[in-house]
């Protein structure tokens, strides 16, 4: 079961200098920092509401999320879902012809475990499904 939107991803080349922009912007302080080592990222976490904003900015040149800012520039990257049961979740989808990036749940930001959809598969937005451990 889908339980919310968790929250929503954007790519930035910098957190330095976009922190303060989207401290500006939400009117609201940041809420934590954290390196994300299986995804190669520093993540920034704001709650807006009951929802969050995640910015991501690469810790290395090989990160997934570089080769996103070198492709596509800075932006909107991912959403994330939450759901109560992620093997439950991936069988559904996988049922119902949905792609995946990997199959394997691995520890994402915020110790929840996270797979992403493959784009193709989504109207071209990567959908990241995630829950909380
Ligand atoms: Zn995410």
């Amino acid at each position: 079961m889908i339980n919310r939107v968790d929250h929503i991803g954007i790519a930035v080349s910098s957190l330095e200098e976009s922190i303060p922009l989207f401290e500006k912007l939400l009117d609201t302080k940041l809420n934590k920092r954290e390196a994300v080592y299986s995804q190669k990222v520093e993540a920034a976490f704001f709650k807006v509401g009951g929802g969050t904003i995640e910015l991501l900015a690469p810790t290395s040149h090989d990160s997934q999320i570089q080769k996103f800012i070198k492709k596509k520039k800075e932006g909107v990257h991912h959403i994330a879902l939450n759901v109560s049961n992620i093997e439950q979740e991936i069988k559904r989808l996988e049922k119902n012809g949905f792609e995946f990036v990997s199959k394997t749940p691995i520890i994402g930001a915020n110790n929840k475990k996270i797979v992403f959809l493959h784009p193709k598969s989504t109207n071209g937005v990567l959908v990241e499904i995630c829950e909380d451990t």
